[in-house]
Parts: C-alpha cells; sequence; structure tokens
C-alpha cells in the first residue's frame, strides 16, 4: 500500500516514518463492527465482513477505525 499515514506504532504493518505497510486495509466505522466481534480481517476475511456489514456510514472521525489492526 502507498501512502497510508498512521501513528498505531505497536502494529504489525507499522514502519518507520509513519506509513502502513499493508498491502490493503479495512476501514469501517466502530459501531458497524461491534456485532461481529469474531469475524476475522485480511483479504478474503475482510470480504466477508463487508458483505456482512454493507456500507458503514459514521458522522464524525471519531467513529472509524482500522481493522486490519495487529498487534506487534
Ligand atoms: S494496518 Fe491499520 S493500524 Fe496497522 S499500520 Fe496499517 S493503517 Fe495503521
Amino acid at each position: 500500500m502507498s501512502d497510508v499515514k498512521c501513528t498505531v506504532s505497536n502494529c504489525y504493518f507499522w514502519a518507520k516514518t509513519n506509513l502502513c505497510s499493508a498491502d490493503s486495509i479495512l476501514i469501517t466505522s466502530d459501531r458497524s463492527v461491534e456485532p461481529h466481534p469474531g469475524m476475522a480481517v485480511g483479504n478474503e476475511a475482510d470480504s466477508a465482513l463487508i458483505q456482512a456489514i454493507g456500507s458503514t456510514p459514521a458522522s464524525s472521525i471519531a467513529e472509524t477505525a482500522c481493522h486490519t489492526f495487529k498487534a506487534r
């Protein structure tokens, strides 16, 4: 992935200078994934989650997050 800036420095995909090194990331509104706490993320799993939750509008930045995060 190019030019996705992120400051979550304890993520497996985080790289120096605050860049994300993941091939792709999944971002949704936080509320939309609450009913699906056990669903995995990453490539094919992302597609399943997206199909399950559909579009996920948010009303502010605080209601969105990266769900590709993986703790180091
Ligand atoms: S996967 Fe998400 S949390 Fe992790 S570095 Fe990339 S943008 Fe940040």
